[in-house]
């Protein structure tokens, strides 16, 4: 075999593999009349409501706080919209409130909360320059896992959100949020160590601080999942500058 052709053979294997990470064992070739599937950005309409052309987030906070479009609107204490930077790099999305963030109105407030802020020193940034949010913005009763209706009624919130900001990542904490925005069924094993594409930015899946506090073994690969975020982070930082 020619060198030119085992060049071409190495190119066109590892372009496949990226297309398989992206899209499973489908090929999508450009020209052929399909679209390669995008995330969940792209598959969830935006319902016919007003707080759809909202501007800033504080003008979609406005609109949203109020919000009884699912059961857990019934049961919240307080509305959990997000807080941080609105024009942050980074954007860490959890699954839902719990309960010292259904009482304060702010998403990661307890012992998780407390964990997530050191993840976050430790890579360098501050809580105030992130953003931080959850998929859904009401606690589910007991902590339970998100349901699917409730996550399918109030994600629009957070694709506008993630709209409004345009984070260059988005750092996805725990299984429930990774594989709701990624439309997977895939483990968070699978999904960690890699990069995803969402909507523009450029996605990471780690465990959740809730986990890590359960199983401090983990600690360890969330560790190594932060450094592939802060390798890509200070490339594109020093992309920008050139
Ligand atoms: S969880 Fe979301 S959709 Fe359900 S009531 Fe709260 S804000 Fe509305």
């Amino acid at each position: 075999m020619s060198k030119a052709l085992s060049i071409f053979l190495d190119q066109a294997r590892a372009y496949l593999m990226q297309q398989q990470d992206l899209f499973g064992n489908t090929i999508y070739t450009e020209g052929a009349g399909k679209k390669p599937p995008d995330t969940r950005a792209d598959t969830i309409p935006y319902p016919d409501e007003p707080w759809v052309s909202a501007e800033s987030l504080p003008d979609l906070y406005d609109q949203i706080h109020e919000c009884l479009k699912c059961p857990l609107g019934q049961t919240r204490t307080r509305f959990v919209f997000g807080t941080g930077n609105l024009r942050a790099d980074v954007m860490f999305i959890g699954e839902a409130p719990g309960a010292d963030e259904d009482a304060q109105g702010e998403p990661f407030v307890g012992k998780a909360g407390q964990l997530l802020n050191k993840i976050i020193e430790a890579i360098g940034m501050k809580r105030e320059e992130v953003y931080i949010c959850n998929i859904l913005k009401c606690r589910p009763p007991n902590n339970r896992d998100p349901e699917t209706l409730e996550m399918e009624t109030c994600s629009p919130y957070l694709l506008k959100q993630i709209e409004l900001i345009r984070p260059k990542f988005i750092i996805c904490l725990g299984r429930i949020s990774a594989q709701w925005l990624l439309q997977t069924n895939e483990s968070l094993t699978a999904l960690r160590s890699r990069t995803h594409a969402f909507k523009g930015s450029t996605l990471i899946v780690t465990y959740h601080p809730a986990a890590l506090l359960r199983n401090p073994n983990w600690k360890r690969p969330a560790w190594e999942d932060m450094k592939l975020f802060m390798g890509l982070y200070e490339q594109s930082k020093k992309e920008k500058l050139t």
